[in-house]
């Protein structure tokens, strides 16, 4: 002590306080102070480390765009009985909201397949092609393919045929998205482990061909008809496709139009989460397609596209469920892949939206065509004007709740006359007789009342609006900024760690 008082002296008396203090502390301190820097080290990792997503569920609303979203809102909230209200869906109270473009290579306007390509596999494609670069032959893999590379089990649903553009876009290849039965044929190879759709779609006539659920089932798959086949037999397959009960038929009915027995997107999501969940430690991924918001907007009718978001966020509930039981493995994400038809919030320079009104409307624009054809059918094309009243008071509410003005009126007596006017082409013409879905009095009658609630369209086809991208759950913070439709599969890819490659 005395010795290294003096050898610091000489040097100065704080350098020798400064030193004797560290030393001391050291001594004393060092193993707590090690301690301590390992402790902030192991936290540091421990944040930096991603939450990894073993359940992935990605929702593809097709046709959904932002106003799709937004106006379903405004209309679930007047069913409610709240007329200055938005609801809240299951999606848009995700605590990720951003925005994606989706132009494909060739165009500002995006069809289904491209996009649909571009959402599975992050690669812009033309329009028209499937799972293929623009060049219309290289392949692409899609994400739900690296998925099962990394050994998830994967699902691929739709409430649309199953190998229609957007579930087409995640197992097939083709310079054509309408090559409906070679994409079906592809659908097996995948070796996915549970499909759903309303059917398969085809456009093979050639009757020599093998039908395209004989081909699945002899590739090892099983095929439900309804969901109450796929409850008997979903423990005796390890790979199953869903279809609707009826098997001649290649479409769902819109949720306006749904009768009980009828196939909804909650039960497709359902069955899908039940099977994917089946003995698997693993976790799964799977794809869910509201697929028949697009055919609202094709068709401009404005309650089929709302009524088909409903259907969607219902699904989306079913997700919400499993992820309330798994928050720390579980991501949702929820978008579109372009939005179809224009659909305008406000129209005629009014400052108002009656939306109220649409609550009167019973069925789509398509069945009540239907029904206006049924009555052509029964009373051999002479129905009377009356009749024709009666049909749109129960469907739409006209002249009951719904008080036409005389313009209203001529142009509805106008569109009757023009449908069921006897024909004079000579003798012997009459008009044919098809119930269809192109009745001009339904048009007519739609229009007039989307008139009265200031809806919209700017268009019968998809225009190229940004589409919204919901996230909740492990990973969702890195859907952040505004981004392409190509980014989404690999963000879902980083966060999932199923690398794309
Ligand atoms: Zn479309």
């Amino acid at each position: 002590m005395t010795k290294s008082h003096k050898r610091f002296t000489f040097m100065g008396y704080k350098y020798y306080s400064i030193y004797f203090i560290i030393k001391n502390f050291m001594n004393r301190y060092a193993k707590y102070f090690l301690l301590g820097l390992a402790l902030i080290f192991i936290s540091a990792g421990s944040l930096s480390a991603k939450p990894k997503a073993k359940y992935v569920f990605y929702f593809i609303g097709d046709g959904m765009g932002l106003n799709e979203v937004l106006g379903a809102s405004i209309y679930a909230s007047q069913m409610e009985g709240i007329e200055d209200g938005y609801k809240a869906f299951s999606f848009t109270q995700f605590p990720v909201v951003t925005i994606a473009t989706n132009r494909s290579s060739f165009s500002y306007i995006t069809d289904s397949s491209a996009a649909g390509t571009a959402l599975a596999s992050g690669e812009k494609t033309g329009n028209g092609m499937i799972g293929v670069k623009s060049d219309g032959t290289t392949p692409v893999n899609s994400i739900a393919y690296y998925a099962k590379q990394a050994g998830y089990k994967v699902g691929i649903t739709s409430n649309v045929g199953v190998n229609h553009a957007t579930p087409g876009s995640f197992y097939g290849h083709d310079k054509s998205r309408n090559s409906y039965y070679n994409i079906g044929l592809q659908l097996p190879e995948s070796h996915f482990d549970f499909f759903a759709g309303s059917n398969f779609l085809t456009d093979q006539k050639d009757p020599g061909k093998p039908l395209l659920p004989a081909v699945a089932r002899k590739a090892g798959y099983t095929v439900a008809y309804g969901v109450d086949q796929y409850q008997k037999l979903k423990d005796k397959t390890s790979k199953m496709i869903l279809f609707q009960s009826d098997s001649t038929k290649t479409d769902v009915p819109y949720r306006i139009d749904r009768k009980p027995g009828d196939l909804s997107l909650s039960q497709i999501t359902e069955c899908a989460v039940d099977f994917l969940s089946k003995d698997n430690n693993k976790g799964f991924f799977l794809m869910v397609e509201g697929g028949k918001i697009d055919g609202g907007g094709h068709s401009n009718d404005v309650l089929a596209a709302f009524s088909e978001v409903i259907d969607l966020s219902d699904a989306v509930e079913v997700a919400m469920d499993f992820y309330r039981k798994h928050p720390q493995e579980t991501l949702i994400v929820v978008t579109a892949d372009h939005e179809t038809g224009g659909l305008a919030m406000g129209a005629a320079g009014m400052y108002e939206l009656n939306y109220k009104v649409l609550l009167n409307r019973k069925a789509s624009k398509d069945v009540i065509s239907l029904k206006i054809g049924a009555l052509r059918q029964e009373k051999n094309n002479k129905v009377s004007w009356p009749e024709i009243q009666a049909l749109l008071q129960e469907y739409l509410g006209f002249w009951k709740e719904v008080p036409l003005n005389m313009f209203q009126e001529i142009r509805l007596m106008q569109a009757y006359q023009e449908s069921f006017a006897p024909v004079r082409m000579g003798p012997g013409s009459q008009r044919p007789i098809v119930a269809s879905t192109g009745e001009k009095i339904a048009a007519v009658a739609v229009s007039i009342l989307d008139e009265m609630a200031y809806v919209s369209w700017s268009s019968g086809a998809h225009t190229g609006t940004y589409v919204p991208v919901y996230a909740i759950g492990a990973g969702s913070e890195n859907f952040k900024g505004s981004l392409d439709n190509t980014d989404l599969p690999k963000i879902i890819s980083q966060i999932a760690e199923y690398p794309m490659e």
